[in-house]
């Protein structure tokens, strides 16, 4: 299967605007690897992109997606959904038009991403109301999509949730198995998931920038690390897992590291991780 990063980076991009740190100055000054944008996935074989930051636009014209046949949703915040205004791209009917909408787009979503989206009164409700078909999954539902096989995996954000709110989807075609896991892993179950041949996984919170300044207080960090997880426990959940290649997204600015910085953290790993980059093609 082939897929390919169209953001690796998270709910604080790469520039930020405003920031004049060494990191966001560099990626103004040079693009490429140095740029991060929000967190999306690409599945080339089942046409399917995973998660909508607000530079879906943007991501899908770059690295040249043609045809977007289904959206899936790992969880609702802002970061990983405001970009679902693309869904009125990718429907929209050719000339002449004789009605706006060519094609619903199939978007699959958890049921509480679903209950804060579509509300009636909502922007996002009213769009996908009128541009999407709209699929509410449950843990372990199986569907499939363009011919391959989509496995909806899903657990609590916090023990405390009544239900299980945020999920990852694992794409099998073909004995390839690729699991999309982009944010909030630090709950996810691990045992049952089989051999993966890739894994695109949250990379985790760094503490401390290069230089050792703490990027969070230590109260701040005591409150965050209740819902998220550090980058060494991320490396850590990866090894509960029979993977042969896993590459790290949902990569934030606020990490304040360079490419050739996390090409260096990930050199001394043992795990087969990697840091994704955006527009990046892995193939199994
Ligand atoms: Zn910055
Ligand atoms: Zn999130």
């Amino acid at each position: 299967m082939k897929a390919t990063l169209l953001g690796s980076g998270g709910n604080t991009p790469t520039p930020l605007p405003t920031c004049q740190c060494r990191v966001c100055t560099k990626a103004r000054e040079e693009g490429g690897k140095h740029v991060r944008r929000g967190n999306s996935t690409y599945v080339h074989d089942a046409k399917a992109m995973v998660d909508t930051p607000e530079l879906a636009f943007e991501t899908l014209n770059e690295e040249k997606i043609s045809e977007v046949d289904a959206v899936l949703l790992s969880h609702f915040h802002p970061d990983h959904t405001l970009g679902l205004r693309v869904l009125q791209g990718i429907g929209l009917s050719d000339i002449p038009i004789e009605s706006w909408v060519e094609s619903e787009t199939d978007v699959y979503m958890p049921r509480e991403t679903h209950q804060k989206l579509v509300e009636n009164s909502s922007i996002l409700g009213h769009l996908l109301g009128e541009w999407a078909n709209v699929n509410v999954v449950e843990h372990g539902d199986v569907f499939e999509i363009n011919d391959v096989e989509v496995e909806a995996i899903g657990w609590r954000e916090e023990p405390g949730n009544q239900e299980r709110n945020i999920f990852g989807y694992l794409f099998e075609q073909d004995g390839d198995r690729v699991l999309v896991s982009p944010d909030e892993n630090k709950n996810m179950p691990t045992d049952g998931l089989g051999h993966l041949h890739l894994w695109i996984k949250e990379c985790g919170l760094f503490e401390r920038t290069p230089s050792g300044t703490r990027i969070r207080s230590r109260k701040r960090l005591e409150k965050d690390l209740q819902t998220e997880m550090t980058f060494s426990e991320s490396v850590e959940q990866v090894t509960e897992v029979d993977v042969d290649k896993v590459v790290l997204t949902e990569i934030e600015e606020l990490y304040r590291r360079t490419p050739s910085e996390y090409l260096s953290i990930a050199e001394k790993k043992s795990q087969p991780v990697t840091f994704g980059h955006d527009g990046q093609t892995l193939e199994t």
